[in-house]
């Protein structure tokens, strides 16, 4: 190895040591009582984080499309030591829901300190076939109810000196083939929220913006589109989802989960067209 990549690696060791060795603690306890919507709780990271606000003594409102199903997660969260566990099915494609799920969580825990962003519409995991009407759809339930829940729990939020924690990813933040209409709503999220952390902070709000860029996650629909595609390792929804928590308790801007996500983004502007090539092949792709 060169001199130039060995002092570069050492460079991005120490700021990643940094970066961690000055993070907030987190303190479990600050959660306890605390009041939070969960967006798709009804399986994956929504659901694992839906269990651990409700370990951690929280009062929950979750939502997601599928009634029974959030029925029984909101049963899980009780029995496992939520002070309250509520559900709202909504479909955040819909024009009203966003805001009436807003409505129904402030209502009922009588105020809001962290709305957890997490819900995405399903989409397929193949080269774009010209759906417009599919990415229209999709940017309804991925960015455009996102944006219109924040405005809509933004004063609660300053009330309580709250937390907004939007599920975003590294495909947010690079674009990747096979998910085209997906990644345009990520980019959309971080785009936005990048933009309205600047707007808060300027204005001196209390409420704090976290954005959470995640890897490959074993979820089952996630685990479902890329068997037989890619190696890529996935990292577990539980994990995924504490990290997120944390994230947003501590009030830290950004989340990079597993870690290596955040070098892999940086390497993309740094080596382009290496970048683009380990893209490309790091899919079973025949055409
Ligand atoms: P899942 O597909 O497992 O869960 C999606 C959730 O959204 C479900 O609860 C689903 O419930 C709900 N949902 C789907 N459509 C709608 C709709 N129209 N209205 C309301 N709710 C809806 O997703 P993951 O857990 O895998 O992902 C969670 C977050 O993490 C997402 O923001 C995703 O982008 C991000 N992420 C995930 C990665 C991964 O590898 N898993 C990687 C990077 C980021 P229901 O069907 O009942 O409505």
């Amino acid at each position: 190895m060169g001199t130039f990549k060995k002092v570069l690696l050492a460079s991005i060791c120490v700021a990643f040591l940094a970066v961690k060795w000055y993070a907030p603690s987190f303190d479990a306890e600050s959660l306890r009582g605390a009041r939070v919507l969960v967006t798709g709780a009804s399986t994956g990271i929504g659901e694992q984080m839906a269990y651990h606000y409700a370990r951690f003594g929280a009062q929950i409102v979750i939502t997601a499309r599928r009634e029974k199903v959030l029925q029984q997660v909101a049963e899980k969260c009780q029995s496992l030591g939520a002070q309250k566990a509520l559900y709202i099915a909504a479909d955040m494609s819909s024009e009203s829901d966003p805001e009436r799920v807003v409505d129904f969580a402030v209502e009922k825990l009588g105020g809001l300190d962290y709305l957890v962003l997490n819900h995405i519409g399903p989409s397929p995991f193949s080269m774009w076939k010209g759906d417009v009407e599919h990415t229209r759809w999709l940017m309804k339930v991925n960015f455009f109810s996102y944006i219109q829940m924040a405005w809509k729990a933004l004063a609660s939020l300053e009330q309580s000196k709250g937390s907004l924690v939007v599920v975003s990813s590294l495909l947010g933040k690079m674009a990747s083939p096979f998910v085209a209409p997906y990644t345009s709503t990520k980019f959309a999220l971080n785009g936005f929220f990048g933009a309205l952390h600047h707007e808060l902070a300027m204005k001196k709000s209390n409420v704090s913006i976290s954005i959470c860029t995640l890897g490959l996650i074993d979820t089952e629909a996630a685990m479902d589109k890329v068997k037989g595609v890619t190696n890529v390792p996935a990292y577990p929804a539980t994990d995924a989802a504490l990290n997120i928590i944390i994230t947003g308790a501590t009030r830290q801007t950004d989340l990079f989960y597993p870690w290596f996500t955040q070098i892999v983004t940086l390497s993309k502007d740094w080596f382009p067209s290496l970048t683009s090539y380990i893209m490309q092949n790091s899919y079973n792709y025949i055409p």
